[in-house]
């Protein structure tokens, strides 16, 4: 058995891979060269184009964007009319971003324990911490797998909710036979470069509602509207109001034609990272060091993430000296997420730790593998040879 790079032998390859990357072409470069010589660098035509776009693709009556996807939540939040002594529910296995935009809006955060199989907010938990003071809940589509939206449609029903949706991973996934971005009442997609599209920061919020739409378009602008039909008394062709404390979270021209060149390719891009996560699934199915990934059968993952669970009884060693171990071979693992509850600030607010046991497990025992639509066959061939060299080496009864 060939030494570890840890231990000082030949890492499996040269060069770093990162766990996620964007995929840009030159027909991207010319899209964002073109505005550049345009009359328009912020707002111009090209921002209803490539809201268009996405409503199209997801099959949305409306699309709003934004400067990136927390933006987009925290307008969310603003137009389900959130506010302070309010109670939101969210996912502790998420980025900050989900909980905090429910923060911005001055609401109380109440943390949801999570499925041990599909990493997704578990409806039961979700329920229990249901009060009069409930508002909304944020669901977040761990790595692309959308949650269980009967489940939550049916909870958001009783109890007079928002269904509020955090799609950052999963544009393009489907759940039940519909595509995400028309399931909840908002649904919010980030174009952060390593998400499945890109547009550098930017973010979506889509819905059917025409009252939340409205909403969020003033939100996105300081709150200020020029539609004549909304202004309280008029001055003239120049004037406009202010009618709410909006912010300005506007995406800009070159970003959206970076947007619309990029959701040309979104189906393509999908479908490899489906072959990768396939090719890792059979490659690792037989390894009792791991766990790969659940996918339940009524959804379509759009495969952000490859997330593994490591089988501690199985290893000799710990989570964090594989993932060491890992990138000493030059693969670029990461961890999704560090329970946003852990975290000093919401430590500060109170949170416990022990709170969802549940996700305080899974985030023990997971690792990210790189997954991105650009990487090439060999590059997965790296990674599946790292993953045996490291687990096999430190397995139980192994070759140690
Ligand atoms: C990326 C991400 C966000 C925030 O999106 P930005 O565009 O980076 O602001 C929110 N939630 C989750 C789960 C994310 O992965």
């Amino acid at each position: 058995m060939k030494p570890l790079a840890i231990h000082g032998g030949k890492p499996v390859r040269e060069n770093y891979l990162p766990y996620g990357r964007q995929s840009i072409n030159d027909d991207d470069v010319e899209a964002v060269i073109n505005v550049l010589k345009s009359d328009f660098l912020t707002t111009g035509p090209l921002i209803e184009q490539f809201e268009r776009a996405v409503a199209c693709y997801v099959g949305a009556n409306y699309a709003v964007s934004f400067s990136n996807g927390t933006a987009a939540l925290h307008a969310a939040c603003f137009a389900a009319g959130i506010e302070a002594d309010d109670e939101v529910i969210t996912s502790p296995l998420t980025f900050v971003a989900s909980s905090n935009a429910a923060l911005y809006q001055g609401a109380k955060v109440e943390f949801a324990d999570v499925d041990l199989q599909t990493f997704n907010l578990d409806p039961q938990s979700v329920e229990k911490l249901i009060t009069d003071q409930t508002k909304a809940i944020i669901a977040v589509d761990f790595a692309g797998q959308p949650c269980d939206y009967e489940a939550l449609r049916k909870l958001a029903n009783k109890y007079d909710l928002t269904l509020i949706e955090d799609a950052a991973h999963a544009i393009g996934a489907q759940a039940y036979g519909q595509s995400v971005g028309a399931i909840s009442d908002m649904t919010m997609f980030s174009f952060h470069p390593v998400k499945q599209i890109t547009t550098g920061e930017g973010g979506m919020i889509t819905t059917n509602d025409q009252q939340y739409y409205e909403k969020l378009v003033r939100f996105r602008a300081h709150g200020v509207t020029r539609d004549r039909t909304q202004l309280i008394k008029d001055e003239g062709p120049w004037y406009y109001e202010m009618h709410e404390l909006g912010y300005n979270y506007r995406l800009t021209d070159m970003q959206a034609a970076l947007g619309l060149s990029q959701i040309k390719r979104l189906d393509q891009f999908i479908e490899r990272r489906q072959t990768i996560a396939r090719r890792y699934n059979k490659a690792f199915q037989s390894l009792p060091t791991m766990t790969t990934p659940y996918i339940s059968p009524e959804v379509k993952s759009s495969w952000h993430l490859y997330v593994i669970q490591l089988n501690e009884q199985q290893l000799t060693t710990d989570r964090k000296t594989v993932f060491k171990a890992l990138q000493k071979e030059n693969i670029g693992v990461n961890v999704h997420y560090i329970p946003v509850y852990w975290q000093p600030y919401y430590e500060q607010l109170g949170y416990e730790k022990g709170l969802c046991p549940n996700a305080e497990r899974l985030y023990q025992s997971f690792i990210t593998l790189p997954l991105f639509p650009s990487m090439t066959d060999q590059d997965v061939n790296d990674v599946i040879l790292a993953v045996n060299k490291v687990l096999k080496y430190y397995e139980v009864g192994g070759a140690t």
